[in-house]
């Protein structure tokens, strides 16, 4: 079956003992056993939860993987990925990675015995250069990056990892299954912030790793992780991001298309320094992108002329546009990273521009959002 239908179907049979089209949410910490050990399948709920289980089966069918393992956020997914690694490893960061990712692996697990390393990894010389400078145990990819939109060249970056005996994780949070596929590409295990468009409605947080077919260990690992360490999301939770997939593809096309829309306007503007979008063809990521993905995504970041109180000031006029953190639902919001999301990598290799305002373009009508883009550069 198709995306579209993989997307509506797997996980979701109809309930056998009422007929419900929607599987009833679970709602449950434990589970009746007729005998000592005698019992369907689940135990206690941090352990399993068919919910859960429905939501893990959905999103292993998107991704192209025998198994999901969700978690109660994406940092809680990627916490989990990183315990997969040692005191002494070595993990390659990109360097915008998601600021978050950074803070975890510098400030949590460093001290823990990691050690940690950044290369820009659009330029495929200088993760050569990084690969060969040191044994690597894991390379973390984000492609686009957040919130620079740089693309990452995903089999050739996953050749030269599996050359060098390095596992790769690809964030595909940005572009979700719909558009970009990781696994296809040669990742080990694709991480998520289900928070993001996967949820789509920005009304629950979660994440989850799905791992290649050919590494059932560390999918094992990650499932007993889960059952371990408990990071675990609710039944409610599961079936928010569950349903959000359902819609995932006409949403994500729209959010393309609307994306394109704006960024082409931006682009016109005299006003603007410069427009960030892999869509466009003054993109340098551009024909990477058209090759790895199959759409461009709903995120567009650009620069306004005036400096970082302009930016702010934008940020701040726009009405449609919400002004908050986050991405990937079916509102748009601004923000201004250097100032926001940003702001836990000022002054690191990971700081972004401070005159940066960053888009998440939702489902609004491209008309509508254009023109309240006018009316806050105009002001
Ligand atoms: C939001 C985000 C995360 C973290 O996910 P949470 O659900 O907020 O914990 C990780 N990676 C990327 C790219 C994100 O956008």
């Amino acid at each position: 079956m198709r995306f579209e239908t993989r997307a509506i179907h797997d996980g979701s049979d109809p309930d056998p003992t009422t007929g419900a089209v929607i599987p009833p949410v679970y709602l449950t910490s434990t589970y009746v056993q007729e005998e000592v050990g005698a019992h369907k399948g689940y135990e206690y709920s941090r352990t399993a939860n068919p919910t859960r289980v429905a939501l893990e089966t959905a999103l292993a069918s998107l991704e192209g993987g025998p198994r999901a393992v969700a978690f109660s956020s994406g940092m809680a997914a990627e916490t989990a990925v990183l315990l997969l690694l040692q005191p002494g490893d070595r993990l390659l960061l990109s360097n915008d990675v998601y600021g978050g990712t950074y803070r975890l692996a510098v400030q949590v697990l460093e001290p823990w015995g990691l050690n940690v390393a950044t290369c820009d990894m659009s330029d495929l010389a200088a993760l050569e250069d990084a690969l060969s400078s040191q044994h690597t145990e894991m390379l973390w990819i984000e492609t686009p990056t957040n919130p620079l939109l740089r693309i990452v060249d995903l089999k050739a970056a996953c050749e030269m990892a599996s050359e060098a005996g390095a596992a790769v994780v690809v964030d595909n949070t940005f572009a979700t299954p719909f558009l970009q596929r990781p696994l296809e590409w040669g990742a080990d295990i694709v991480v998520h912030s289900t928070t993001k468009y996967l949820g789509g409605h920005s009304d629950v947080v979660g994440g989850a790793a799905v791992v290649h077919e050919s590494e059932e260990p560390l999918a094992e690992r990650l499932g007993f992780f889960q059952n371990a360490m408990g990071g675990v999301p609710g039944p409610l939770d599961c079936f928010l991001v569950h349903r959000g997939l359902k819609t995932l593809a006409v949403r994500m096309a729209r959010h393309c298309s609307n994306a394109e829309v704006v960024a082409r306007y931006l682009e016109r503007r005299d006003d603007v320094v410069e427009v960030l979008y892999p869509g466009l063809g003054s993109h340098a990521g551009h024909e990477m992108a058209a090759r790895q993905m199959d759409g461009f995504g709903g995120m567009v970041s650009f620069r306004p002329d005036g400096g970082p109180e302009r930016a702010a000031q934008v940020a701040a006029r726009t009405r449609l546009f919400s002004l908050a953190e986050s991405l990937g639902g079916v509102e748009s919001l601004i923000e201004v990273p250097a100032a926001m999301t940003h702001q836990s990598v000022a002054g690191t290799e990971l700081a972004v521009p401070d005159d940066l305002i960053r888009l998440s373009v939702g489902l609004e009508a491209a008309d509508d959002l254009v023109d309240d883009l006018a009316q806050a550069l105009d002001a």
